[in-house]
C-alpha cells in the first residue's frame, strides 16, 4: 500500500469551532508535474502512444501550471511539445517569465498568439483541430481538461476518505471537480473554490459530469484569475509558519481562505472533517513574487525558518 499522503492541519481556528481539516497532498506527487495536472494529463498520455504520436501540443497563459506539467510529461514519456501560449509580447521574454523558462528547458516549443487568436482556438475546437491536422500530434484541451482528464482526476480518493462529510478542491475549468464529484460517495458533499469570476461555472463542470453532489462558491475568487490581495498573502504566509505548508497563489490559497472563512462563519458545521485538495502549482509562486515585488507589495514566503520579512 501507499503511505497516506492525507495530513490533518492544526490551526486555532479549526480546534475553536471544532472541525477537523485533512489535506490530501497532490502537490507532493511530481517535483514539475503538478498534482492534479498529473492526474489530468495520465490518460491523455496514453492515449498519444496508443495513438502513436510524437508530439504533444496544448494550450496555455503566461504562468501556466499546465503547460510546465506537459512539458514535463512529454519529456519524461518521450514526446515533443508544443505549447500555444496567451500573448504575443511573451515572445521575446521568455528568460523573464520562469514557467516558460523551465518548460522550454525541458524541451517544449512555443507559439505566441495574440488574445483574441487565442480565445478562438480555445474555444472553436475545429479551428484548433485544424492547426494540427498533421499525424502524430495529440492536442490535449486548455488546462488539460477533457474526458480522459476526469477520468485521472477521480482515481485521486481513496478509502481513508470516506471519513470526510465534505471534499474541497479549487476550481478553474471544472474538470478536477467533475473528476472528484464522480468519485465521492453518497454522503460527501463537494465543495469547489471559483479561482476566477465566471458565473457560467457550473455549466462547465456538468459538460465533464452527471453527477450533482457538487456546488461551486465563487465568493473567494480575490476579483479574479490569477489577482491577490496582501490579506491573501499575509495569511499563505501565516499558514506556512504554522502548517509547514506552502499554497500556491492562484488556486490552493484562494481555496483555504475560503475553506476557513466557511468554518468561521458557521458554514461547515461543528463536527465536519473536511478533505480539501493540495492540487499542487506551487511553480507559479516565483512568477507572482516576481510580479508582487514590481509593485512593491508583500511577497509570499517560501520557506517556514526564514521570518518574516
Ligand atoms: C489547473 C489547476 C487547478 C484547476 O483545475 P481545473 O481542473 O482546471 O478546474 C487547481 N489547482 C491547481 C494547482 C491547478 O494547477
Amino acid at each position: 500500500m501507499q503511505p497516506s499522503r492525507n495530513q490533518k492541519l492544526q490551526l486555532p481556528i479549526l480546534q475553536s469551532h471544532g472541525v477537523q481539516l485533512i489535506l490530501k497532498r497532490e502537490d507532493q506527487l511530481h517535483p514539475l508535474i503538478s498534482g492534479n495536472k498529473l492526474r489530468k494529463l495520465k490518460y491523455n498520455l496514453e492515449a498519444a502512444r496508443l495513438k502513436k504520436a510524437h508530439t504533444l501540443l496544448t494550450f496555455g497563459g503566461a504562468y501556466s501550471n499546465h503547460i510546465l506539467a506537459t512539458a514535463a510529461a512529454a519529456a519524461e514519456h518521450g514526446f515533443k511539445s508544443t505549447g500555444i501560449i496567451r500573448g504575443e509580447e511573451l515572445k521575446n521574454r521568455i528568460d523573464e517569465n520562469p514557467t516558460l523558462s523551465k518548460a522550454q528547458a525541458l524541451g517544449m516549443k512555443f507559439i505566441f498568439v495574440d488574445r483574441e487568436r487565442y480565445r478562438m482556438l480555445t474555444r472553436d475546437e475545429k479551428k484548433a483541430r485544424a492547426l494540427c491536422a498533421q499525424d502524430g500530434i495529440f492536442m490535449i484541451p486548455e488546462g488539460g481538461s477533457n474526458a480522459l482528464a476526469v477520468k485521472g482526476v477521480a482515481e485521486m480518493l481513496e478509502e481513508e476518505d470516506l471519513s470526510a462529510d465534505f471534499i474541497c478542491c479549487p476550481v478553474g475549468t471544472g474538470a478536477t471537480l467533475a473528476g472528484i464529484a464522480e468519485a465521492a460517495a453518497p454522503h460527501q458533499k463537494v465543495l469547489g473554490y471559483a479561482a476566477l469570476d465566471h458565473k457560467g461555472l457550473h455549466e462547465e463542470v456538468a459538460r465533464f459530469t452527471k453527477n450533482t453532489n457538487f456546488e461551486i462558491v465563487h465568493d473567494y475568487t480575490f476579483g479574479g484569475y490569477a489577482k491577490i490581495s496582501p490579506r491573501l498573502v499575509e495569511q499563505m504566509n501565516s499558514w506556512l509558519k504554522r502548517t509547514e505548508v506552502l499554497f500556491d497563489p492562484v488556486y490552493t490559497a484562494k481555496m483555504m481562505y475560503g475553506i476557513l472563512d466557511g468554518v468561521k462563519r458557521g458554514a461547515i458545521p461543528k463536527g465536519s472533517v473536511i478533505l480539501a485538495i493540495h492540487t499542487g502549482g506551487l511553480q507559479g509562486i516565483e512568477g507572482m513574487n516576481s510580479r508582487l515585488e514590481k509593485k512593491n507589495a508583500p511577497l509570499i514566503q517560501i520557506s517556514c525558518s526564514k521570518k518574516a520579512s
